[in-house]
C-alpha cells in the first residue's frame, strides 16, 4: 500500500488514467495537475492548478512519458492551459521528492540536478521499454496500413536501429510477410539481425539500402534520414519516424521532395493507453512502495 504518500501527477495522456487509478487504489493521496477536462473523478485524487500546489508536501512527481519540452512545458491532453515545471517549484519539494518521467532532456536533467532531486527515467529500464515496444509496434502497423495503398506482406521495409523498439518492429513486420532489412552500426547487432533471418546492413551503407524501400521505420534518435539519404528514396516511400522528438528525419527536405514522412510519438498512448498505462502504473507503484519503505526504514 502507498498510504501516507502524496503524489502529484502533472499532465500526460490517457495512460495517466491507469496510473491514477492504480495509485489511488493503493491509497496514495494524489494531486492532479492539468486534468480539468478529465470527466472521471477518483476518490483520493484532487484536481489542482500548478500554482495552487503545495510542493512542500509532495513525495513524488509523475510527469508524462515525454517529461517536459526544452522550456519546461508539460503536455496534457486533458487541459487547454500551458503548464510549466520550474526549478523554483522543485526547490520547494522535500529533499526526498523523486521525479518520474519516461524519458528526459537537458532541461529536466538540469533542474533536477540543480535542485538535487532524484530523476527516474522509466524507459531506461529494459523491462519497461521492451513491454512498451508491444503497443508501439501495433501503432506502427496501424500507421503503415493507414498511409499506404499496398500490403505490408511482400513490401520492402527498412528498419533503422536494433534497440528495444527496432527489434520488435523488425520482427513484427517480418512476421507479416514484409522483406525486412535492418540498419545498425554495431557488429553484434549485424550478427543478431542475421540470426533473426533478416537482412542486415551497416548504417554507413544506408543510401544503398533505401533506394528501393517501400517503408522506412526509424527508431534512431539522431538525424539518420538526412536530405542526402531521402534524395535516394523512391517517391512512394513512406517514412514512419518513431524516435523521440524531433525524430531522426529531415522533415523539411522530405516535404520538399514529396516524400511522406510521419513523426509518430507516443503511439502506445494512442493505440493502447490502457495496456501501456497499466505497465507504467505497476512499475511506478512498485518503485513508490520501495521508496516509502526505504524512508520508513531510515526513520526508525
Ligand atoms: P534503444 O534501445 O536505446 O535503441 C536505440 C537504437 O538507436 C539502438 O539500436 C542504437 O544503436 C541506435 N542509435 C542511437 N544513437 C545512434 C546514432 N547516433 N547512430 C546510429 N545508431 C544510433 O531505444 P528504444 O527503446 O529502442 O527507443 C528508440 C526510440 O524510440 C527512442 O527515441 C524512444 O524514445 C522512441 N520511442 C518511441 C515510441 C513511439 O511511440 N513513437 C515508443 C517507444 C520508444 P547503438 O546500440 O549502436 O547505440
Amino acid at each position: 500500500m502507498l498510504t501516507g504518500l502524496h503524489v502529484a501527477v502533472i499532465g500526460g495522456d490517457a495512460r495517466q488514467i491507469e496510473i491514477i487509478r492504480t495509485l489511488t487504489e493503493r491509497d496514495a493521496k494524489l494531486s492532479l495537475i492539468g486534468f480539468e477536462q478529465l470527466d472521471h473523478a477518483f476518490a483520493g485524487a484532487v484536481k489542482e492548478k500548478i500554482d495552487e500546489l503545495d510542493f512542500s508536501s509532495i513525495d513524488a512527481l509523475i510527469l508524462p512519458v515525454a517529461g517536459t519540452n526544452s522550456e519546461g512545458q508539460v503536455d496534457s491532453i486533458f487541459s487547454s492551459e500551458r503548464i510549466f515545471l520550474l526549478e523554483e517549484m522543485l526547490e520547494r519539494t522535500p529533499e526526498h521528492c523523486t521525479i518520474y518521467s519516461g524519458i528526459s532532456n537537458s532541461y529536466l536533467k538540469g533542474i533536477t540536478a540543480q535542485t538535487k532531486r532524484r530523476l527516474v527515467q522509466l524507459f531506461e529500464r529494459d523491462d519497461v521499454a521492451i513491454y512498451n515496444s508491444i503497443p508501439t509496434v501495433e501503432g506502427t502497423i496501424m500507421m503503415a496500413i493507414q498511409h499506404t495503398d499496398f500490403t505490408i506482406h511482400g513490401s520492402k521495409v527498412v528498419v533503422l536501429g536494433l534497440g528495444r523498439v527496432g527489434m520488435s518492429v523488425a520482427r513484427a513486420f517480418s512476421a507479416l510477410g514484409a522483406r525486412v532489412r535492418v540498419g545498425a552500426r554495431k557488429s553484434k547487432h549485424i550478427a543478431r539481425i542475421t540470426e533473426m533471418s533478416l537482412t542486415p546492413f551497416y548504417l554507413t551503407e544506408l543510401e544503398l539500402n533505401i533506394c528501393d524501400a517501400d517503408l522506412v521505420i526509424n527508431t534512431i534518435p539522431h538525424e539518420v534520414l538526412s536530405a542526402s539519404v531521402i534524395s535516394k528514396m523512391p517517391a512512394h516511400t513512406l517514412i514512419i519516424d518513431l524516435a523521440s522528438k524531433p525524430g531522426g528525419t529531415d522533415f523539411r527536405y522530405a516535404e520538399k521532395r514529396g516524400i511522406k514522412a510521419l513523426l509518430a510519438p507516443s503511439l502506445p498512448g494512442i493505440v493502447a493507453p490502457k495496456s501501456a498505462g497499466k505497465l507504467l502504473a505497476n512499475v511506478l507503484a512498485q518503485l513508490l512502495k520501495e521508496d516509502l519503505q526505504k524512508r520508513k526504514g531510515k526513520a526508525t
